[in-house]
């Protein structure tokens, strides 16, 4: 299947105030399919004053006490009705996922449609759940005078929620979701690559009857678009999931305007095989962890650290699975792994292969682009044997590149493990518990996986230590993230 088969209408407008719109200065740009290098759609390129009209229309969304005051109970039907929405239109997202981002077919239909589904539901039901708490004071003046005090969350107001490409559905519902559940209003812009499912899934919040204004979605570039919705004064939450690079300029910026932030960012997660690990599961454990999603996942396991005396045979092992994944359309049942999101990603990609080559490190598979149309690259395994200090060690690649490096003792595998600026993930693979327990206490990082890798559940905080982020998502700790809390205080 690919752009002639597929048979929906592609939506390719903005979607601000409930209404579908153009750029105010007619200005457009192409996304592709990335299995084929053609380009699917022309969508608006938002100028100021489009980012302006999206978070007006937000602004006053939230100051109308239709949505803000609207019953908890209310605002989580309409969270419901959007997943059920989302659920029975999941074949048309999957198919559009797919071709816009070049995922597996299977992978857009469990993860971004199955997964928006389930962090929708599992969000709507916070809506209800918020709660404040009552504080016994200690005033004693004036003589007579007895207080009652308590806290409120309150929501935080008009949220700008700005996600990457690599699951596109996924990540705009991860921040609307309870963005929504919380009473805020949202202008989300998706990357530039992949902006056609939040648009879709804008219509169909419409549909489920969110007030217009309360749910908009601008595209447009970066560095324009995104940053005018960033600065906007209007704008009182930002969240952001994206590169540390791009994380650091938004963070800057909403210091200096004292703004809410949230930064989900970069990652170099640390895959550590103990000794007692069966090498096959070692094998088949770390090849998924980093070749999942085609490497383009925050927490992708892209640094292997092996016992000295397994590390050939688990090299070895990983390195005859790259060899023999099958490269093509995420449409097609025999792929499995798809194409890069675009040929700028793909560049990059292959630069850091060569760097890592010419620094020493020896590729034991891949580096090629596989000689196909599109932005394929085949996965890529590189042996750093002598432990060298590789740029591809240091630097987050997003994609199928694995670096394995052998280690004597487990305390200088997880001392290696540390040595980075990212925090994101890290996994322990082995069959004793107190080894597992000794790794997970001196990992640092937001997740550490045991015996498994890149699992996320709606119920469980994520988030980055050190330059991986700030701030967490899912569970609990997100009410906080999208609610201010206000204190009262009533003399009697
Ligand atoms: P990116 O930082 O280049 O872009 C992310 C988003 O930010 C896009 O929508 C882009 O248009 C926008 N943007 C770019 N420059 C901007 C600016 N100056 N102001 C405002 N917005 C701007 O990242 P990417 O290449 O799309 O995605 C890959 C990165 O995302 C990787 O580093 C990956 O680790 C990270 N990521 C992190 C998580 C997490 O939860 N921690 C999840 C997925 C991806």
């Amino acid at each position: 299947m690919d752009r002639q088969d597929f048979t929906h209408t592609i939506r390719t407008q903005m979607f601000v105030d409930g209404r579908f719109s153009e750029s105010g200065n007619g200005r457009t740009f192409a996304v592709f399919n990335p299995a084929t290098g053609e380009e699917i759609a022309q969508v608006p390129d938002a100028s100021d004053a489009d980012i302006d009209a999206a978070v007006t229309a937000a602004r006053r969304a939230f100051e109308a006490d239709t949505w803000r005051r609207m019953p908890p109970a209310a605002r989580e039907r309409l969270l419901l009705k959007l997943a059920d929405l989302v659920e029975q239109h999941g074949d048309e997202l999957a198919a559009l996922e797919t071709l816009n981002q070049g995922k597996l077919l299977g992978f857009s239909k469990m993860l971004e449609v199955g997964g928006s589904v389930q962090w929708l539901r599992y969000m709507a039901g916070w809506a209800t759940k918020i709660e404040g708490s009552t504080v016994d004071l200690s005033l004693a003046f004036p003589p007579g005078v007895r207080y009652n005090a308590s806290t409120r969350r309150v929501p935080a107001g008009v949220v700008a929620a700005i996600v990457p490409w690599n699951f596109p559905l996924l990540m705009a519902v991860w921040k609307i979701a309870p963005a929504l559940a919380c009473g805020c209003t949202v202008v989300l812009k998706p990357a530039e690559e992949t902006p056609l499912t939040a648009i879709r899934l804008a219509e169909l919040a419409h549909e489920a009857g969110f007030p217009p204004g309360v749910f908009n979605v601008v595209t447009g570039q970066g560095e324009t678009a995104g940053a005018a919705l960033v600065r906007h004064a209007q704008v009182d939450k930002v969240t952001f999931t994206g590169s540390t690079e791009v994380g650091r300029i938004i963070g800057k910026q909403c210091a200096s305007d004292l703004k809410r932030v949230s930064l989900e960012l970069g990652g170099k997660s640390p895959v550590i095989v103990l000794d007692d690990c069966d090498p096959q599961r070692a094998i088949e454990g770390a090849a998924g962890a980093i070749f999942f999603n085609h490497g383009q996942v925050c927490t992708a396991g892209s640094r292997l650290y092996l016992p000295r005396a397994r590390f050939d045979e688990i090299v070895n092992g990983i390195a005859n699975v790259a060899r023999t994944t099958v490269l093509g359309s995420g449409f097609d049942s025999a792929t499995q792994m798809g194409p890069l999101v675009s040929a700028r990603h793909r560049a990059k990609v292959t630069g850091m292969i060569a760097q890592g080559r010419a620094e020493g490190g020896e590729i034991v598979a891949g580096g090629g682009d596989g000689n196909r149309p599109g932005f394929f690259i085949e996965p890529t395994v590189i042996a750093n044997a002598a432990n060298k200090p590789l740029t591809v060690v240091r630097e987050e690649v997003f994609g199928p590149v694995l670096v394995a490096m052998p280690y004597d003792e487990v305390e200088e595998a997880v001392a290696a493990a540390n040595a980075s600026e990212y925090g994101l993930g890290a996994s322990v693979w082995t069959n004793q518990l107190d080894r597992a327990l000794r790794v997970v206490d001196g990992v640092q990082a937001g997740t550490v996986w045991v015996n498994t890798h890149n699992m996320v559940d709606p119920a469980l905080p994520f988030g980055g230590f050190k330059a991986s982020g700030i701030g967490r998502e899912h569970g609990r700790a997100i009410i906080d993230a999208y609610t201010e809390t206000k204190s009262v205080c009533i003399a009697y």
